[in-house]
């Protein structure tokens, strides 16, 4: 008896993993093909936008970088089908990831360099951070949902970005302990630009940020830290994000 165990357990091997393998894979091949198809229309909502974003077209770099993310890794299971699609996702206690066009212009006016040292506020589900990780040297991020920030933290080593450092906390405060950043990436709005945020930017660093309240809309704005400490501001797009709140909810 005990003989003809382990042609039973090949038996069950076969009938399970096989079929299993070669959905994966399957399903590999179509998430990269929608991907293509993802970056494709992401460069013509560039094209369009070319007058009020001062870009025509994303960097190779950030192009590679969005080519690269597996955002089906980030999205719940069942919104995988929609992982590509140019629209934000739901992603638990009330959050969303953000459109796949908004955080490819957000990373490309954040002009992220091979050396950068970037932080980002507002971690959501890890998929900005991903993307910025592809491109800087460190990346920190910041969410005040626990549970959000803590299942972030772990997708996020999972997948091996190890160059991304996460933790619990109010954004709006920065973090000092690691400033000054080349970059500041805020994916939730604020009212007014965070003080500590421009406090923590280098010499010649880039804050994005999307500013304005929940009824009469948002602005993505650009903020450069001149050499002589001035701040040189640009409007950029009109936007909708979810609020940058403090601790009890309210918008900061
Ligand atoms: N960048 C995210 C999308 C974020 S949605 C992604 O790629 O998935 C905005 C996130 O900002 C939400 O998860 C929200 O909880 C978080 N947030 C709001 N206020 C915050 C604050 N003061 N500090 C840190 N995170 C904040």
């Amino acid at each position: 008896m005990d003989s003809a165990r382990p042609g039973v357990w090949l038996l069950l091997g076969i009938l399970v993993l096989v079929p299993g393998g070669d959905m994966t894979a399957e399903a590999q091949d179509t998430y990269a093909r929608e991907r293509v198809r993802m970056v494709e229309h992401i460069a013509m909502l560039m094209r369009e936008t070319r007058s009020e974003t001062g870009r025509a077209a994303l960097s190779d770099r950030v192009t590679a970088a969005m080519s690269t993310v597996p955002r089906h890794e980030f999205v719940p299971a069942w919104e995988r089908p929609s992982a590509y699609a140019d629209r934000p996702l739901p992603i638990g206690h009330g959050q969303t990831i953000s459109q796949p066009f908004i955080v490819a212009l957000m990373t490309e006016l954040a002009d992220v360099n091979p050396g950068d040292t970037v932080l980002e506020v507002g971690t959501g589900c890890g998929y900005q951070a991903a993307v910025l990780a592809q491109l800087a040297k460190t990346v920190y991020t910041i969410e005040i949902v626990e549970p959000l920030g803590r299942e972030a933290a772990e997708r996020l080593k999972r997948l091996g970005y190890d160059n991304v450092t996460a933790r619990i906390g109010d954004g709006y405060q920065g973090w000092p302990e690691h400033a000054p950043f080349d970059a500041i990436v805020v994916t939730a709005a604020p009212r007014e630009v965070p003080q500590p945020l421009i406090d923590q930017l280098k010499s010649g660093g880039r804050l994005v940020v999307p500013v304005g309240g929940q009824i009469l809309g948002q602005t993505l704005l650009v903020l450069e830290k001149r050499p002589d400490g001035t701040i040189n501001r640009r409007e950029v797009l009109a936007v909708r994000f979810v609020p940058l709140v403090d601790e009890s909810g309210k918008q900061q």
